[in-house]
């Protein structure tokens, strides 16, 4: 463990490999535990470390100061996982950085008139069971109990699940605050906290503080995303923001000033709603669609719409399956759809005849919308009974030419909902 972050480090990473460099590091981690100041400690019992050379390999690699055996590290397999954790964590909170920012809380809060019983690592007596917990530091707003606890780079899964369970029991507010959050440099666990806390990270630095004890009002660094209409996620928002200017939810362990869920479900209904529009004024377009001058340009708008949704549908007019999806919707409004025939009976001789590739899906759409029995009374009595009996036999013969045509399935399933999932 890095003494003055508090950040847990990997040997090869301290080490490097500039023998150089090395060497004069070996000298300074030597000097500065000798001055009981030492810049690294095991990670699991915190005693400081320092940097040993095997004589004969020309190998680097930590040692205790004290090798009293008694280390969980040297004396493997006699501690648990979650209590070697544990034990790492506890040892991360005695950092220069974290000792730091607890400071600055305390600080900011207290500056702040509107918190009330603020206290720095006192227990946290559960209600109801024996449970307790020592957060950073505490505080009542509005009414609300805040744990403020300073998120290392060593808060483990269990550690922010364990409390998030315990302040929810509690009815308090578990509420993370980072010595820094950004893009390049996020960790594991820093994601654990931000997407479970509605894509809202906050910040406390020395600006902040500063800015906080001149207004006498509690200001964190925020960071957020903002979803976007793709269904992704933005850079990240940053904006200086008041404490009392957020949202707190103990209900759901929540403490945000952009509220990401909120914004995501609005776009996903507005899409929906988009969707439904789209659809319809698809369906009436295509039933007159020769009517107009051209088909390229009308679909031309119509794809650019339907991509802005995410359908993956081609520009050209000429590339969708135009025959199978005028099938599918003269089934839908029992009669031939767009296209210059009489009776619905004849699209099925069409697609029978001329089309195997489209029969299945037609079929499954007749079904559907319940055109059998009237179909099957249109045209002259018995023929397509004795065509549809025709093609069942070629069809047990050979599957092949009555493989559905799936060029234009994602336009399909999009504009006929209803007949999902297709066969
Ligand atoms: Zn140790």
């Amino acid at each position: 463990m890095d003494t003055d972050s508090g950040d847990h480090l990997r040997t090869e990473v301290v080490l490097g490999n500039d023998f150089a460099s090395l060497v004069q590091l070996r000298m300074d981690v030597q000097t500065a535990m000798n001055e009981e100041r030492p810049l690294y400690r095991c990670a699991i019992c915190m005693v400081p470390v320092y940097i040993c050379r095997n004589m004969t390999q020309t190998r680097f690699f930590f040692r205790h100061r004290g090798e009293d055996g008694n280390c969980p590290a040297i004396t493997r397999g006699e501690l648990p996982q979650d209590e070697i954790d544990a034990r790492r964590y506890n040892g991360a909170k005695e950092s220069r950085q974290h000792l730091q920012m607890k400071a600055w809380v305390a600080e900011c809060l207290a500056a702040d008139g509107r918190f009330s019983d603020i206290q720095t690592e006192k227990r946290w007596n559960g209600a109801f069971t024996g449970e307790w917990r020592k957060p950073d530091v505490r505080a009542t707003f509005n009414g609300i109990h805040v744990a403020f606890e300073i998120q290392l780079s060593t808060t483990f899964l269990n550690v922010i699940v364990g409390r998030r369970q315990f302040y929810l029991k509690e009815g308090g507010l578990l509420f993370w605050i980072f010595a820094s959050f950004d893009n390049e440099h996020r960790r594991m666990t820093d994601e654990d906290v931000y997407y479970n806390n509605n894509q809202n990270a906050f910040i406390v630095n020395a600006s902040t503080v500063k800015t906080s004890l001149e207004q006498e009002r509690f200001f964190l660094d925020c960071a957020w995303s903002v979803p976007t209409v793709d269904g992704s996620n933005s850079a990240l928002h940053r904006k200086v923001v008041a404490f009392d200017e957020l949202t707190l939810d103990p209900a759901t362990q929540r403490a945000f000033y952009f509220d990401y869920d909120g914004h995501r479900d609005g776009l996903r209904s507005a899409k929906v709603s988009e969707a439904a529009v789209l659809r319809d004024e698809v369906e009436a377009w295509w039933d007159v669609r020769y009517e107009t001058d051209s088909q390229h340009s009308a679909w031309l708008s119509f794809a650019a719409r339907l991509r802005k949704l995410g359908l993956e549908v081609p520009y050209g007019y000429n590339e969708i399956d135009a025959f199978g999806i005028s099938a599918l919707y003269s089934a839908k409004h029992n009669r031939p759809y767009g296209q210059g025939k009489k009776r619905l009976v004849e699209v099925a001789h069409s697609v029978a005849t001329g089309s195997k590739g489209h029969l299945i899906w037609f079929m499954h759409a007749v079904r559907y919308y319940d055109r059998e029995a009237s179909m099957a009374a249109e045209g002259t009595p018995g023929a397509w009974a004795k065509k549809y009996k025709q093609c069942r036999q070629e069809y047990l013969n050979d599957m092949e030419p009555f493989t559905p045509i799936r060029k234009s399935q994602a336009l399909i399933e999009f504009l006929f909902p209803e007949l999902s999932p297709l066969p």
